[in-house]
């Protein structure tokens, strides 16, 4: 091994008089007092230090500014880890169940997210939310049957009349196409109107 340089040998010196337990365990040093003490720049002993560790010297772990966190207990490596059959029987139960749920969430599209969401987690409601794309859908499907039905009443009210009306009359109601045709299928399928189809010819 190669000599102590003499700053070395005096840093050296220094830290066994000032942290007496630096033999048995680590300690934590005051690299700014270690300087004074030294009379060497903070720098020097950052040095120093570093090169007494990597000489096995010593074991220097440099102060951080920032937090640092340390487990207080040796982390045990997974290999080592062993889980009782019982207990591992009900891990894997506990999480098909969440898979279940979570696959139930995603395919489900008539309750409300928010509810489901509550009863995963063993609250009851009644109550939707208004809100997710469940009940979003649901209302816009509420609305449209409304008009569907505001439509059908219109095109029976515009047959009062007892005339056979051209299927065009129809689509001037204001209500949009497809509540239109929705109307029309309907009333039909209820026998509530008579279809009277077009007819084609071949050219003689
Ligand atoms: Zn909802």
């Amino acid at each position: 091994m190669k000599p102590f340089s003499p700053d070395t040998e005096r840093l050296v010196n220094v830290i066994l008089r000032t942290y007496s337990g630096v033999f048995v365990d680590y300690v934590n040093i005051d690299e700014g007092y270690l300087s004074d003490l030294c009379d060497m720049p903070r720098e020097q002993i950052y040095n120093l230090l570093k090169v007494l560790d990597n000489n096995h010297i010593i074991s220097y772990i440099p102060h951080r500014n920032l937090p640092s966190i340390t487990y207080s207990r040796n982390r045990v490596e997974g290999k080592f880890v062993t889980i009782s059959e019982d207990i591992y029987d009900k891990l894997k139960e506990r999480f098909c169940e969440r898979i279940k749920s979570m696959l139930m969430y995603l395919e489900t599209d008539n309750t409300c997210r928010s509810g489901m969401l509550l009863d995963y987690f063993g609250e009851k409601t009644k109550e939707e939310c208004g809100l997710c794309d469940v009940c979003v859908e649901n209302r816009k499907h509420e609305a449209s049957e409304r008009e569907i039905d505001l439509a059908q009443k219109a095109i029976l009210n515009m047959l009062d009349d007892n005339r056979q009306h051209p299927v065009t009359d129809v689509y001037q109601l204001s209500f949009s196409s497809p509540i239109l045709d929705e109307a029309m299928r309907r009333l039909i399928e209820e026998e509530m109107i008579k279809p009277d189809l077009a007819y084609i010819k071949k050219y003689s």
